[in-house]
């Protein structure tokens, strides 16, 4: 076990886990799992890692509160430090986590959640615990096979809207998630606005939110950088 700084305030403890699963489930996007043995928020982030002393990354836990194991949704950089060595673990190989950490909870209230890429990832924890009334999920994409989950959302019908920036398929908005803000009419008012993604797409998308009419208090963002 090995203690690490985290925002220099809260000690995190690394322990290690064993692979349940790893599998590719898009070009360069992997689902990596293992046995949950501990409860979170959904929305909550671990630190992980492939040995105690070593250069550790955050990601967003990507199950549900009641699910058997937790799953975590990651795009491969190639030449990263460290994604390269999750992408390559097998069933039974062991890598290090972290307790639960992060304050980007979702809660029952009605909420608009915007996501980029992997940024899903928190949505999904959210979803799959039953946060699913009166939600407007917005999820943008380059390619048609980057709607990573699709099937979970697809109940929420015509409030489920896939930005697809590279691509032109049936249903999906051409565009990027701030364009597709700029043209809506109106967007729910009195209600919070969860962004998760890069710091561009966060940034990009809070000025198009605020340019809407959004409030500054009513906008939460998790930036993965
Ligand atoms: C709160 C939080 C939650 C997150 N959740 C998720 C999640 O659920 N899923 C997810 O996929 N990501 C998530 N991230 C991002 C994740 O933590 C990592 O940053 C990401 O996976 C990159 O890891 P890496 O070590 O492989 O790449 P890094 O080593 O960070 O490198 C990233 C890229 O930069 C390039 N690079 C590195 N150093 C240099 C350099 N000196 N010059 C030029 N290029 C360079 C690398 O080649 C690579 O392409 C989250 C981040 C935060 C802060």
């Amino acid at each position: 076990m090995t203690t690490l700084d985290f925002t220099g305030k809260t000690k995190l403890t690394l322990r290690p886990v064993e692979v349940a699963s790893n599998r590719e489930i898009s070009p360069g996007i992997f689902v990596l799992t293992f046995r949950r043995d501990f409860s979170f928020i959904p929305g909550q982030v671990l630190a992980v890692a492939m040995k105690p002393d070593r250069q550790y990354r955050f990601y967003s836990i990507a199950s549900g509160m009641q699910e058997q194991e937790i799953r975590l949704l990651f795009d491969l950089k190639p030449g990263g430090e460290l994604t390269p060595q999750l992408a390559a673990l097998q069933p039974g190989d062991s890598f290090y986590v972290s307790a639960p950490a992060g304050n980007f909870y979702g809660t029952a209230k009605p909420a608009v959640w915007l996501a980029a890429g992997t940024g899903i990832a928190p949505f999904i924890s959210m979803w799959r615990s039953g946060l699913r009334r009166d939600k407007l999920l917005v999820h943008s994409g380059r390619f048609l096979h980057s709607f990573y989950f699709e099937e979970d959302f697809f109940p929420l019908g015509k409030n489920y809207i896939r930005c697809c920036t590279r691509e032109q398929g049936d249903g999906v908005y051409h565009g990027r998630i701030n364009q597709w803000i700029i043209e809506q009419k109106k967007l729910p008012d009195n209600r919070r606005y969860y962004l998760c993604g890069s710091a561009e797409m966060v940034v990009d998308t809070r000025d198009a939110l605020i340019e809407k009419g959004v409030s500054y208090e009513n906008i939460i963002a998790e930036i993965y950088f």
